[in-house]
């Protein structure tokens, strides 16, 4: 029989876009699982977010590897479950992931850059994460991780955020051995990127397996 893995629930029902804005704290000494339960109470941006606030995070105290991503897309504001579509199947294929360790949160943690559903630029596509929500909720969140070994910067605004760096995304994705260990930059797994990589063969040629190795490595006993 295989091995059983804890799954977080997926997150509680969106609150309603006109929900007072509030940001509800963290007391000193928190745990994870009180972090975890304020986040998913965060309305902060709620004036900002067209389908309210629904925050998608991962969060155990014992997880190996954090993703830090965007932000979430429609599918898992729908949901509450991050990840759980094309673009999730493809960041798993480069982790050398199946499901289950990637939904297991003591192996993985998912924090975003904003953890709620940003709404639709004009032009196409979705908004940037909201910039209220990692400078708020990072620093809360990171210190109460017990052995974070690695660190997952998935697109150009995690990048930026954590690493400071200015240099355009292939640059910095290519250049990923800098950051190692504890950072890996990595572009968003979506449908783009598939294009993106078939012009910089290096991404399937080196950065891939280099990828694979580390998450392994970080999940080692
Ligand atoms: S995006 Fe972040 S800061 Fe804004 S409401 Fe959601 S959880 Fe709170």
């Amino acid at each position: 029989m295989g091995l059983i893995r804890p799954r977080l629930p997926p997150a509680p029902p969106a609150a309603p876009p006109d929900s007072p804005a509030r940001d509800p704290g963290l007391p000193p000494g928190a745990t994870m699982e009180r972090a975890a339960a304020a986040a998913s109470a965060c309305t902060l941006c709620a004036p900002h977010l067209p389908l309210g606030p629904r925050p998608i995070h991962q969060l155990h105290r014992d997880t190996r590897i954090l993703i830090t991503s965007q932000a979430p897309g429609t599918k898992a504001h729908l949901s509450g479950i991050p990840f759980e579509d094309a673009s999730g199947e493809r960041l798993r294929d480069w982790l050398g992931l199946d499901k289950d360790r990637f939904y297991d949160p003591t192996q993985v943690a998912i924090l975003p850059m904003g953890m709620c559903y940003p709404g639709r630029l004009p032009g196409g596509g979705d908004c940037p994460p909201r910039p209220e929500c990692a400078p708020l909720w990072h620093p809360r969140v990171l210190p109460l991780f017990s052995g974070l070994r690695l660190r997952l910067l998935v697109g150009a605004h995690a990048i930026r955020f954590v690493l400071g760096s200015r240099l355009p995304l292939g640059e910095r994705v290519a250049r990923f051995a800098e950051s190692l260990p504890g950072h890996f930059p990595l572009p968003h797994p979506s449908w783009r990127t598939l294009v993106w990589a078939k012009k910089h063969p290096w991404f399937d040629a080196e950065v891939i397996p280099a990828l694979r190795r580390e998450v392994a490595r970080a999940l080692e006993d």
